[in-house]
C-alpha cells in the first residue's frame, strides 16, 4: 500500500501521510474553518505561536486519519 497523503505542515510545509503522528493546537479557532492547521512535530506549533497570540494553547497529539 502506497503511503496516503494527509497534509502538509501548516508551519514547514513538509508533507504528512495518514498513519503518521501529527501535532494539532489545542486552540479551537485554529481547527475549524477553512483553516484546519497541524504540524509535524512540536517544534512547528511552537513556531505557530507567536504568530497565533493564543494566551494558553497546547500541542495534541494524533495520528493522522481518514474521516
Ligand atoms: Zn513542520
Ligand atoms: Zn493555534
Amino acid at each position: 500500500m502506497p503511503p496516503v497523503p494527509f497534509a502538509v505542515c501548516s508551519m514547514c510545509r513538509k508533507q504528512l501521510y495518514v498513519g503518521e503522528r501529527i501535532y494539532r493546537c489545542s486552540v479551537s479557532t485554529c481547527n475549524s474553518g477553512k483553516v484546519k492547521l497541524v504540524f509535524c512535530n512540536t517544534g512547528c506549533w511552537d513556531a505557530h505561536l507567536p504568530t497565533a497570540r493564543h494566551r494558553s494553547a497546547y500541542a495534541l497529539e494524533e495520528f493522522a486519519r481518514r474521516d
